[in-house]
């Protein structure tokens, strides 16, 4: 594979003697700062340490960033329109709910809530549409309707990348470092619906793990919110808590420990883990039913499955929610080749292709979070065993990026001392994701913006790189 290659935002090396001390300041202005979380290794409620994050910020190019900020308000209308369409729901999954639980334990709880009549019309998404630059195109390599994360500590990230720019001597250079603040507007947009659900008195309720390591990225939620309208109190609460916590009150009121609960921000429910027994999956049907508003409603979490995505990849399918052919256009270009594995022509033609050359596609199932897809050869593997079971039906093939490649430096918690080696300045590829904000019901979208960007980095020869897990780096496009 032919690899293209990005000039990186400043040209000379740091060199040797210079760089641990530019990484010691980076590590205490990131921590100072919040761009940390808990460790996973050894956990601590008393500590923090550095989330990965680039020492410098990384090119992108400008054209396709702009380009993809100004189609999130379509997207923001395509996913709300999706959601409130049963029909096209209905038939996107049928086949995967046939062979995955997991979705078809949330499908259940939709098809009762969407059977009883929704309680709450109003739903509330913040959505992180994400691409990935191939071949000097950018294309999108899913879309997130629940719990998009590192709204927060990306607004801090950019700052930090400003920063140290100026720091090394390249003040010039902040200009290509564009304006970005999704904490507020995420923020924004939940005491918008706060507003909407029209009672001082409730709160905003976090469904969050059991332990959360991305703490600092949640709390900064909530301290925004509190910065913007200190009238609005925010209560943190897991599945399990929220087990013999949450009832429903005579009106269908989401009540929590004697509070009522005007919306349900869910940073945790999209995960296998987050049900370990019955009782969790009933608390999330009583939230479904309740009046609070919710983010993501059930309908919103589906409409973010990647079966819906390759559903709307399709030739003819943004017809049925768009009418503006220019729109639906620009939707196109940005999407990538994505293939159903149901039982029919062209899925025996596309695995056919995919066992041969397993390098260029990725292998999909139907979960969030990072570290569930397959690739290279483990493709051919995969798919060789499950050709002729119905559990393929639960994954879907897309086509496989090759971003460009570019240098910089990931800074991480290293145990101390402090090992130089551990910092080379070493190619990275980028996946830039945009965040949207949307409010409606099943009639209309009363709400509807783009509120900012992230951009995360990891090494070039890894598949996948989830933050968290240590692989991937929080960054900010450097604009060329
Ligand atoms: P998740 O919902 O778990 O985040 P993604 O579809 O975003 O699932 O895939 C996880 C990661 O896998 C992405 O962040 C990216 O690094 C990599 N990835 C996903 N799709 C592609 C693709 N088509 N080409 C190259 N890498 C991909
Ligand atoms: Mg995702
Ligand atoms: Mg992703």
């Amino acid at each position: 594979m032919e690899m293209s290659h990005l000039q990186p935002c400043i040209q000379l090396q740091i060199p040797k003697e210079e760089l641990e001390r530019v990484v010691d300041k980076a590590k205490d202005w990131a921590l100072i700062h919040g761009i940390s979380m808990r460790s996973k290794e050894s956990f601590n409620r008393n500590q923090v340490q550095v989330l990965p994050f680039t020492l410098l910020p990384s090119s992108f190019p400008r054209k396709n960033f702009e380009k993809v900020k100004s189609i999130q308000v379509l997207l923001n209308e395509l996913i709300h329109k999706v959601a409130h369409d049963n029909d096209f729901l209905t038939k996107s999954l049928k086949s995967t709910i046939e062979a995955d639980s997991f979705t078809a334990r949330l499908f259940s709880i939709y098809e009762t809530v969407y059977r009883e009549g929704y309680t709450q019309t109003l739903s509330l998404g913040l959505l992180r549409s994400d691409y990935m630059l191939h071949e000097n195109q950018i294309k999108q390599v899913e879309l997130n309707t629940i719990a998009s994360s590192f709204g927060g500590i990306v607004t801090v990230t950019s700052k930090y990348h400003k920063y140290i720019l100026s720091d090394l001597g390249h003040a010039d250079k902040i200009k290509n470092i564009p304006e970005n603040n999704p904490i507020n507007g995420l923020s924004k947009g939940l005491i918008q619906a706060w507003k909407l659900y029209n009672n001082k008195k409730a709160v905003i309720l976090f469904v969050v793990e059991n332990i959360t390591y991305n703490i600092c990225d949640q709390r900064f939620h909530e301290f925004e919110i509190h910065n913007i309208n200190p009238d609005v109190k925010v209560i943190r609460r897991s599945l399990r808590d929220l087990v013999s916590e949450a009832k429903l009150g005579p009106n269908k009121e989401l009540i929590v420990g004697g509070l009522e609960a005007s919306v349900v921000y869910f940073r945790s429910g999209y995960e296998v883990e987050a049900y370990p027994t019955e009782r969790e999956w009933e608390v999330r049907l009583l939230i479904e039913r309740s009046r609070a508003i919710k983010c993501p409603s059930i309908h919103y979490h589906l409409a973010g499955t990647k079966k819906v995505q390759q559903s709307l990849a399709y030739p003819n399918a943004l017809s049925i929610f768009l009418k503006d052919n220019k729109a639906i256009k620009q939707l196109q270009e940005v999407f990538a080749g994505l293939y159903s594995l149901e039982f029919n022509d062209e899925a025996e033609t596309v695995i056919d292709k995919a066992i041969l050359e397993p390098n260029k596609y990725v292998l999909k199932p139907q979960r969030e979070g990072g570290g569930n897809n397959v690739y290279n050869e483990d493709i051919k593997l995969h798919l060789e065993s499950m050709r002729n079971s119905e559990k393929r039906t639960a994954w879907i093939l897309m086509d496989r990026f090759y971003p460009p490649v570019q240098k910089n430096y990931i800074v991480r918690a290293h145990k101390e001392p402090f090992e130089n080696n551990h910092l080379h300045f070493s190619d990275v590829v980028s996946e830039l994701g945009i965040y949207g904000v949307v409010i409606g019901d099943h009639a209309s979208i009363i709400y509807n913006e783009e509120v900012g960007h992230i951009l995360r980095t990891k090494s070039s020869n890894e598949n996948e790189g989830g933050i968290a897990a240590g692989i991937g780096a929080i960054d900010t496009p450097y604009l060329i």
